[in-house]
């Protein structure tokens, strides 16, 4: 095991900091977290865990100089699927929320000597030239430029990766970058509006009376590649312990077509539905897939498992959430419980 490190991991309270802290502390590291709020789905396993917001400067600086953090993990941020992001109708929080954590974060990390920071990017800051058709061979990292993201989203981590690196470039500060494609897993959203396709798929066929009618965002026909949480956990330590200082995707190369995420989900309690297009509802770019060359030969990881795995377990635990949250016999009357 590596020596016991101090380590601050923003965003602890979401669903990727979560796993991220369980892991650390599993490593037997002592773990401080900050987020708006606690974890959604379990206690947190933080040694000190801290309500507050990222986005005010002051308090941003008072919670770094508590102590001499080692290592800094950066997932805070105001994100989350196609129904937030790109519909631009939170584009301006979107951006200055982001942008306001990304700016004090980094700073507080130089001006506290911070060792190593961990910044969390996303395969939107890829150009959408690059995503137009629905068979995408796989964006390699040196795509991003010149760059032209689909979304507001992606300007602000694409510019977020360059402050990262300017600041590392100017003073001691080690930068580690991933470009996640789309995680998902147990404990991450799945209803409210934040919640990403494969949960909103899961959520939905969940509810969907066998033989109904199931309603699906776009001509169906759009992809995208899905990394589940603990394959995405593994990557982000081997890149955190790396000497690589450049963006590097982190996510899945197996391609999938929208509809057949909901035949492949669907399969798992035999249900059959009828899709009925929705061509009006938001859909992002065309295609999206993870090219993972670079990130096989630097880090020697690639996923060790097909995505089915992964989206059986999540269909599972979103099941029980369903159940947990009771009286939530229907799509809608769920999804207007969680509103
Ligand atoms: P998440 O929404 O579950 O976690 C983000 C956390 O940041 C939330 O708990 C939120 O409360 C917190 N936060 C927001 N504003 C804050 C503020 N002002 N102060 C303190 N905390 C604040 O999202 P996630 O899926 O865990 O994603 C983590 C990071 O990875 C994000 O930066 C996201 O953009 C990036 N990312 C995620 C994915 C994915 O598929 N999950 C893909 C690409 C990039």
């Amino acid at each position: 095991m590596s020596a016991k490190k101090k380590v601050l991991v923003c965003g602890a309270g979401g669903f990727i900091g979560s796993h991220v802290s369980k892991r650390l502390k599993s490593e037997g590291h002592h773990v401080v977290g900050v987020d708006l709020k606690p974890p959604s789905f379990s206690e947190t396993v933080a040694d000190e865990f801290y309500l507050q917001d990222l986005t005010q400067f002051t308090e941003t600086l008072e919670l770094f100089r508590r102590d001499a953090f080692d290592e800094v993990f950066q997932f805070a941020a105001d994100m989350g699927g196609a129904g937030y992001i790109n519909t631009g109708e939170h584009d301006d929080e979107v951006v200055w929320n982001s942008m306001a954590i990304n700016l004090n974060v980094v700073k507080s990390c130089v001006l506290t000597g911070v060792k190593r920071v961990f910044y969390a990017s996303s395969a939107c800051v890829y150009p959408e030239h690059d995503q137009l058709e629905e068979f995408n061979p796989g964006l390699k990292e040196e795509l991003a430029y010149p760059a032209d993201p689909d979304s507001e989203y992606g300007w602000e981590k694409l510019f977020s990766e360059r402050l990262y690196a300017t600041f590392a470039r100017k003073n001691s500060l080690e930068v580690r970058i991933a470009r996640f494609h789309n995680i998902f897993g147990e404990e991450g959203t799945w209803d409210g509006g934040k919640e990403k396709a494969p949960a909103a798929v899961c959520r939905k066929v969940a509810l969907v009376e066998d033989g109904g009618v199931m309603a699906v965002w776009g001509d169906g026909k759009q992809t995208r590649s899905f990394l589940h949480i603990t394959e995405a956990v593994e990557g982000i330590f081997r890149l955190m312990r790396s000497d690589h200082d450049q963006p590097l995707n982190i996510g899945s190369d197996q391609l999938i077509s929208i509809n057949e995420l909901y035949d492949l989900v669907a399969e798992f309690d035999g249900k059959q539905f009828t899709k009925e297009h929705d061509l009006s509802a938001p859909q992002g770019v065309r295609g999206r897939n993870s090219d993972n060359t670079l990130v096989e030969s630097v880090l020697g990881w690639r996923p060790s498992k097909p995505l089915h795995e992964g989206l059986k377990t999540t269909y599972e635990w979103i099941k029980e959430q369903i159940l947990e949250r009771g009286n939530c016999e229907s799509e809608e009357t769920c999804v207007s419980q969680a509103d």
